[in-house]
């Protein structure tokens, strides 16, 4: 391997054992002082129950050995303060330190949520300041910010539909979703109550007018539609695709996580989505991974906005801003108090330093991912060859031809110090490698990546048996991923080894 492709280094201490191994009887972080004062009987004062000899195993360890433990563990963890993500799908971009900075301001960070609303003007501000730049993003009318994720987003959006047909007299049955679309999105409709149809894209990565024609019946309450698409592509037909739902009755719905390749440029409310959410916690910045928290606001047109989950944010007379419980037609509270107020905070300062910039992160984005395009191309087979927009995806056909699948170039890919691509999603191409580097890159680090992806497709031609076996370079290399998954091992007990604490 290259010296100068490969960026990281090797994890600073790749032995590190458990803290209770470091432990030894009687050693402590800290000293207090002798009593002075006169001492009490624990077990006097609060009660023989509350009497504790300690805990078993407890690690007995000194300050500095507690800082260098933790902090050697912290090196083992890759981040996006370290390099790239190119995670496709996912956007994993650089969040910038003034949103974080403008988190942790007074008045914003210790606000509590059952503080009087009179009181709490300036943060309904910022929610209803975030209300309005993202209702011009979409180009929508109403917006609700509660719900905390994509996910939670789509689950409310379908909520919304359901209640606009039910008005109607009939919830209908079925919601279409192209095979290009997200996996979460079939996981909604069913939880919605609905049927999933599927849709089959043309050789193009394109929903397939005529077939979709054929689909929509008085039955279908919407379309999800994902834009654009798992496959980096956009969807060119929005407007026919709306019209034709729209003849029959039924909704557009869009996946807006993907908003990256959009914002400044394009806003589905002007080709005819009737609902859709955004990612905060992706296209605006704000921090994700390992779980949450995020944010997944829903902007839909006029129609749906009786339905919105309360509580709404309302202007009163005088500009007094107040938050509206009373709306007989809502489909209720989908998350505590506004949402995830924190998050909500950071993507509005993301907005507001970029101002009309924000187009600029958008080209930037898209001019990343094809250079990356541009860089691989010939080196990966390219399944569908329409533009891309923030992310591009290969495949690992020409590999495969000497055993070499998406994995084992994923996992190569950490040896040259990168985090690995989205590997073998989406599912209609078959060993993908979805790659989204975002607009966060320099050209230089997407340089790096580029010869590092060739560096492995030329390993894989020659010496196969090489990218078969990465990870080489980790403390630990191929794990078992369904095991940690079904019987992960989350708690250290005294005399249990880890093959028994698996049971
Ligand atoms: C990430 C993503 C989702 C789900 O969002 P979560 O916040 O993870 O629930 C939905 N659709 C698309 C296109 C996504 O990229």
């Amino acid at each position: 391997m290259s010296e100068k492709i490969k960026k990281a280094t090797r994890h600073t201490n790749q032995n590190e054992g458990l803290i209770f191994e470091k432990s030894s009887p009687g050693k402590r972080a800290f000293e207090l002082p002798p009593l002075d004062v006169p001492a009490v009987d624990p077990a006097k004062a609060l009660g023989e129950a509350h009497r504790h000899e300690g805990v078993e195993g407890f690690p007995e360890v000194s300050e500095i050995e507690v800082i260098r433990h933790f902090t050697r563990l912290s090196t083992w963890n890759y981040a996006i303060d370290l390099g790239m993500y190119p995670l496709g799908s996912c956007t994993m971009k650089y969040n910038p330190r003034v949103n974080e900075f403008v988190a942790r301001l007074d008045g914003i960070a210790t606000e509590h949520p059952y503080q009087p609303q009179e009181l709490s003007q300036g943060c309904l501000k910022v929610l209803q300041l975030l209300e309005k730049c993202l209702l011009e993003i979409t180009g929508m009318d109403a917006i609700t910010l509660q719900p905390a994720a994509g996910a939670q987003g789509e689950l409310t959006g379908l909520l919304l539909i359901r209640a606009h047909h039910e008005k109607n007299g009939n919830p209908r049955k079925k919601v279409l979703i192209p095979d290009s679309a997200h996996g979460t999105n079939p996981a909604t409709a069913v939880i919605a109550g609905y049927e999933v149809e599927n849709i089959k894209s043309n050789a193009d990565g394109q929903v397939d007018l005529e077939h979709l024609r054929e689909q929509v019946t008085e039955d279908v309450a919407a379309l999800m539609l994902t834009n654009p698409s798992t496959l980096g592509i956009f969807e060119q037909q929005v407007p026919q695709i709306a019209e034709i739902l729209h003849a029959k009755g039924a909704l557009l719905y869009m996946d807006g996580a993907n908003m990256n390749a959009l914002t400044g440029v394009t806003r589905p409310g002007d080709l005819g989505v009737d609902v859709m959410h955004l990612n905060l916690h992706k296209t605006f910045s704000t921090p994700h991974g390992g779980g949450g928290p995020g944010a997944g606001p829903v902007a839909m047109k006029k129609l749906l906005e009786p339905y919105l989950p309360t509580p709404v944010l309302v202007e009163k007379e005088g500009g007094r801003l107040a938050l509206d419980f009373n709306r007989k037609q809502s489909v209720g509270r989908v998350k505590a108090f506004v949402g995830n107020f924190g998050v909500l905070v950071r993507a509005l300062a993301y907005i507001l330093a970029y101002g009309p910039g924000v187009r600029q992160a958008t080209e930037d984005a898209v001019v990343n991912a094809n250079y990356i395009r541009k860089g691989l191309e010939g080196v990966f087979d390219l399944p569908y060859t329409k533009p891309s927009m923030h992310e591009v995806v290969f495949s690992d056909a020409i590999q495969k031809k000497n055993g070499v699948n998406t994995m084992d170039i994923a996992k190569r890919l950490i040896d040259y110090g990168f985090h690995p691509y989205t590997t073998a999603f989406p599912l209609i191409v078959p060993g993908a490698l979805m790659i989204e580097p975002t607009e966060s890159e320099s050209k230089e680090e997407l340089y790096l990546f580029v010869e590092a992806m060739k560096s492995i497709a030329k390993e894989a031609a020659a010496t196969p048996e090489l990218v078969k076996t990465a990870p080489h370079t980790t403390r630990v290399r191929r794990l078992d991923e369904v095991g940690a998954a079904r019987k992960p091992v989350l708690r250290w007990r005294a005399g249990v080894n880890r093959s028994e604490a698996a049971d």
